[in-house]
């Protein structure tokens, strides 16, 4: 089974990707993920990509794309993933239609989280992650049962995205309805698309997405 979870920036596609992780096996492939890594060891891409991501903008398609090839061609991807952060534009899309093409691998759903511009924000500001092992918190919709204590590995330190301030969220949601929304129609026309409402809890947006993946 191989997923793309669609949606702008805050929607919960990390969220969701790691329990549809957890339960079905999958794989999360995060670019954003890979990105930020590529930022903390200073390599060539990180120091690229540093300044475009902190403005909100998105990485050259050229970057992104060889990054991708190279993820998907790995041993853990093979029994299924999750795409959580890219395609984000249609360039991007039709690379990964060859890419796959090429290695013969099938992409099963492409589910759009739709979510309010008006709840990203919140979603967004509100956002940290554990050090130690990557699991995620928010302010006021998810908290761990003691407060600065992971519930998930015990760790202390938190952390919060360099990206993840009021004045640049407005920018990625831009990019996100001029770039990454022409995706919408273009896995359409494949009929791939299905759609689930991300505004709910947590949980109910796990089961619907669940019993998409699920036959
Ligand atoms: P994305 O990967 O799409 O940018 P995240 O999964 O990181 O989004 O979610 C953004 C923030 O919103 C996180 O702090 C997360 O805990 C919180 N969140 C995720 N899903 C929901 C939801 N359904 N309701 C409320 N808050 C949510
Ligand atoms: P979000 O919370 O917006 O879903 P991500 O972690 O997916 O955040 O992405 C963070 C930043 O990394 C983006 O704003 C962009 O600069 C860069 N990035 C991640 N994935 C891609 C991609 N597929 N194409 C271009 N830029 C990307
Ligand atoms: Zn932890």
């Amino acid at each position: 089974m191989n997923l793309i979870l669609l949606g702008p920036p805050g929607a919960g596609k990390g969220t969701q990707a790691k329990r549809l992780e957890e339960s079905f096996g999958l794989v999360q492939i995060s670019t954003g993920d890979m990105l930020r890594a590529e930022v903390k060891a200073g390599s060539p891409i990180g120091l690229e990509a540093r300044a475009i991501m902190e403005r909100g903008d998105l990485v050259p398609d050229a970057i992104i794309t060889a990054m991708l090839a190279n993820r998907v061609g790995q041993a853990d991807a093979a029994n299924g993933f999750i795409l959580d952060g890219f395609p984000r534009t249609v360039p991007q899309a039709e690379a990964l239609d060859r890419m796959l093409a090429e290695k013969g691998i099938r992409l099963d759903h492409v589910i759009e989280l739709k979510v309010d511009d008006a709840a990203l924000v919140g979603r967004i500001s509100g956002r940290y992650t554990c050090v130690q092992c990557g699991a995620g918190y928010h302010d006021t919709f998810k908290t761990p049962k003691t407060i600065g204590v992971c519930d998930n590995c015990g760790g202390a330190e938190f952390s919060r995205r360099a990206d993840d301030k009021a004045e640049t969220v407005a920018a990625r949601l831009a990019a996100y309805h001029r770039q990454t929304s022409p995706l919408l129609p273009f896995y359409g026309a494949q009929g791939k698309l299905s759609a689930v409402d991300g505004m709910a809890a947590m949980d109910i947006v796990f089961a619907a997405l669940s019993s998409i993946v699920k036959p």
